[in-house]
């Protein structure tokens, strides 16, 4: 047995932060409390005047791999998750082959685990033509839920996931629509999975479409109606199926205020958002530039306050990232040639810890990207918390020391970010998984997870 004891530090726990002592054994934490001591061979770290939080979990990422690894791979997206204290991260399903059934989930699995310096999860993908039975061999095979892109078509001959509203491309498939969750909601409700959906109305986006030459075609191009009309549909779809109906990056205060109104008519629903649309106005993309290019689009101050807001009333659960990395070529293209996406794992924890502060309770931080996130993922049993039987997935933060956010200092392929300059008054010192570092360290070791309770 291999023992690690911190000490002296402020844990966060599920009830709130505790000055205590952590031991783990074999990657697993045995005891929080003060006045441990190491019990067998191990190591002993000194975390006084630190903050000891659960590792950042991270439900929406884009590994790019397999497919694109020229933009990303498993190796540089899990190494800059790990630099900035996210040790799990659930990969969206539009790589390529998109994952769309359990033989392709496996064969990325897989390929995950051979590279993955934190652990992973993967979700599967919902396509217009999909079955509950596909559904339900994914699920068998880990998928962590399922996530529908209602602006975004399946493309036979490139097998990924396109924007789509207005295409005559005959070679897409009709993109999921709110039939599609109709019929697959009864199935998804049966596997214990959530329903994560990408909320574009494509019909609303069809209307607005129109040349992307600058960031305010851009905005007009993206209503933020689009978003609530999408929210509202899904959630009237998903409420009698008793299935869980997940948001991914919310961005505009009307889409709030919909989903608002599904969660108080009786939808089981969760939300994230993402640090660009707290941290980023419309305002921003002239000092920012081309890495400020993503979709949904940072919008006004008006949605980024709505944003905050709902995150301080506990109605947004979560902060994700969306990390969307493409290569520096792509990213320096004239702004309507340069794809949209862009990379944000790293500076999750940090800039989530930033805005905590900022609302006078730094422990709402990891409720946002580590206890909600495992709940979400059927994980709220091994991660997400620093307590007996939990993975030792942990997070040593200096609140005295600063971090300032420079492209040099990025893990991932595309390094320049929206949030490049901004200043955190924290800095992450050491991050573990399951007991071992992973801050420097270049081990493959992260695992695949598995949400706890598939079939109900
Ligand atoms: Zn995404």
């Amino acid at each position: 047995m291999t023992e690690l004891l911190i000490k002296g530090g402020t844990v966060y726990t599920e009830d709130g932060p505790l000055e205590a002592d952590v031991l783990v054994a074999d990657g697993v934490i045995t005891r929080v409390e003060p006045g441990l001591a190491l019990t067998a061979k191990g190591k002993e770290i000194d975390a006084t005047g630190k903050y000891v939080l659960p590792g950042g979990i991270d439900v929406h990422v884009h590994s790019r791999d397999p497919g694109f690894p020229e933009k990303e791979d498993f190796g540089t997206l899990t190494a800059a998750a790990a630099a900035g204290g996210v040790t799990v991260v659930l990969d969206m399903p539009n790589t390529v082959p998109a994952v769309d059934s359990a033989g392709v989930l496996e064969s990325k699995a897989a390929l995950a685990r051979s590279k993955a310096r934190v652990d992973f999860g993967l979700w599967g993908l919902i396509r217009s033509t999909t079955t509950a039975d596909e559904l339900a061999g994914m699920a068998a095979a880990g998928a962590v839920g399922f996530k529908a892109y209602l602006a975004y078509s399946f493309s036979q001959s490139r097998k990924q996931v396109l924007y789509s509203p207005g295409s005559d491309d005959p070679d897409l498939e009709p993109p999921a629509d709110y039939g599609t969750l109709a019929r697959l909601a009864p199935a998804v409700a049966r596997l214990g999975l959530p329903l994560a959906v990408h909320a574009e109305d494509p019909a609303i986006l069809a209307a607005f479409q129109r040349p992307l030459l600058s960031y305010s075609d851009l905005l007009d191009s993206r209503p933020p109606e689009a978003e609530a009309v999408a929210v509202s549909a899904a959630a009237a779809v998903a409420r009698d199926t008793g299935v869980h109906l997940h948001i991914a990056h919310l961005s505009s205060a009307l889409g709030l205020a919909a989903a608002e109104d599904a969660v108080r008519s009786g939808t089981s629903l969760s939300l994230e958002t993402c640090p660009q649309f707290l941290f980023l106005t419309a305002e921003d993309f002239d000092r920012v530039g081309l890495a400020m290019k993503m979709l949904p689009p940072v919008r006004t101050a008006a949605d980024r306050d709505a944003l905050i807001d709902g995150l301080r009333r506990g109605v947004i659960d979560m902060v994700s990232t969306d990390h969307a990395p493409h290569t520096d070529e792509e990213k320096s293209r004239p702004f309507e040639d340069a794809p949209a996406g862009s990379p944000g794992v790293q500076t999750l924890y940090l800039s989530c810890l930033q805005l905590a502060k900022s609302m006078g309770d730094v422990w709402l931080a990891p409720r946002w990207v580590s206890q909600a996130p495992a709940v979400l993922a059927g994980l709220e049993e091994s991660k997400g918390s620093i307590a007996s039987g939990f993975d030792a997935d942990i997070v040593i933060v200096d609140p005295a020391a600063r971090t300032r956010v420079r492209p040099e200092e990025m893990r991932s392929r595309q390094r320049r970010g929206a949030l490049d300059g901004k200043e955190f008054d924290f800095a992450i010192k050491e991050v573990y998984l399951r007991g071992e570092p992973v801050t420097r360290a270049g081990k493959a070791h992260g695992r695949m997870v598995r949400p706890a309770l598939v079939a109900r």
